[in-house]
Order: structure tokens, then sequence, then C-alpha cells
């Protein structure tokens, strides 16, 4: 079977992370999300994560070189020889450039770029209940999808916080940056012919069965 190179597109609290983990699992694939790598860094101490801390809390997007340089070594591992998942990148038309230089470069190209599609309305409702843990970054949501003790993770117990981009001020900012940067992605990867709309707005389970579904049909068009 062929790789399956999987970009995942939308606003911030659009459910990328959650159907991301999914499709890690279903597909026993490498997850590369850009955001949780900035933030190990952070948490770390590294010069990237130094480099990223004002930019993260700003919720302003790190440089570009600092992301492509992540993404495009990931990408060359063997562990994503028989494909990926990335979530958060790219974010900008420089770094979906630079993706398909590097992809080009090995003779390979994007399975599909699954754009997420969510109103900016509820997207403020997910992120402002948004609580994540410290540990693992499990996520949970204090109204959809409570921790069975609050304040407690249920996977791993570490503290639920409220990750520091998800106040209301760096919210607004998040999805600015989103529709002024990211969103010009959508316009070129409709023309590469490799975007797939998927409803964001419905319950995880849904999504990802439309997004199984959608993938199986995929798989069936290339063997046709
Ligand atoms: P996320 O967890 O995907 O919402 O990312 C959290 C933050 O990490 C973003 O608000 C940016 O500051 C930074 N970040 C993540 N991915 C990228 C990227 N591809 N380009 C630039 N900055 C990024």
């Amino acid at each position: 079977m062929s790789e399956l190179n999987l970009v995942l597109l939308g606003p911030p609290g659009s459910g990328k992370g959650t159907q991301g983990e999914r499709l890690q699992e279903d597909f026993q694939l490498p997850y590369f999300a850009t955001g949780d790598i900035l933030r190990t860094a952070v948490a770390e101490g590294t010069d990237l994560g130094k480099e990223a801390d004002e930019y993260m809390q700003r919720g302003d997007l790190a440089p570009d070189e600092i992301v492509v340089g992540i993404i495009v070594e990931r990408i060359a591992t063997a562990e994503a020889a028989d494909g990926f998942i990335l979530d958060g990148f790219p974010r900008t038309l420089r770094q979906g450039e630079a993706l398909d230089e590097a992809l080009k470069g090995a003779g390979r190209l994007l399975t599909a770029v699954l754009l997420f599609d969510v109103n900016n309305e509820e997207v403020t409702r997910r992120l402002g209940g948004r609580r994540t843990c410290t540990d693992n970054g499990h996520v949970f949501h204090v109204d959809f999808n409570p921790p069975k003790t609050e304040g407690i993770c249920d996977i791993d117990g570490s503290e639920l916080i409220i990750r520091r981009d998800d106040r209301p001020e760096v919210i607004e900012k998040r999805l600015s940056n989103y529709h002024d940067l990211t969103k010009p992605l959508v316009g070129y990867y409709e023309q590469v012919g490799v975007l797939r709309h998927v409803e964001g707005c419905k319950p995880p389970d849904e999504v990802g069965a439309d997004i199984r579904g959608l993938l199986a049909t995929l798989r069936m068009e290339e063997g046709a």
C-alpha cells in the first residue's frame, strides 16, 4: 500500500488534535503537532523553546524557519517512511511551499489535506472551556468533555490547566492570525487538488467516522 501523508488544517480548537490522535492509532503513523513540539521545548527550556515562547504567549506564529526545520527533519525519519500526520503545520503559505519542496525532493506527495470547518463562535466556546493536562497534553472541556474528577486528567492523573494561549485575549489573536495567515493555504491546496472538507462541528466520534470514510474513498480511487 502507498504512503498516507496527511495534513490537518483548520482553526485552533477545530478538533485537529483529537482526530490526529485517533488517526495515529488507526493507521499506526507518526503524528507531528508543531504546537505540542514547541510547548515541550518551552517546558524543557531548550534554545528552540526560548525562541518560540514569546510568540506563543502572544498568540502569534513562530517564525517559519523554526517550524519548517522541525517538520522537514521529522518527515524524513524512518518512522515516517509509510506516512505521517501533520497537525498545525503548515500554517503559512511559505510553510506550505517549504513542505512541498521537501516532499518533492524525496519523490513524495501529500495524500490529503483535511480542512476542519468550524465557525468562530464554536471555536471560541471550545477553546474557552478547554483544559489541558500538564504531563501529556490530554484535552478535556468543562462542559463538552469534563474529566471524572475536576482538575485532574482521567488518563494520567496529572493536573488540568488552562493553556496560557487559551486566555480570551490570546484566543482572539490566534483566530485573527488563522484567518490572515493560514487561510490562504485553503486556496493553495484546493488548486493542488488535495483539499478535503471535514464538518468539524459534529461530535468527535462522527467526525472520526467521516474521516475514515473519506480516507477509504481516497484509497479506493487510488487503487482504481
Ligand atoms: P497549537 O497547539 O497548534 O494551537 O499551537 C500553539 C502555538 O504554537 C501557536 O499559537 C504558535 O505560536 C505556535 N505554532 C504552532 N505551529 C506553528 C506553525 N506551523 N507555525 C508557526 N507557529 C506555530
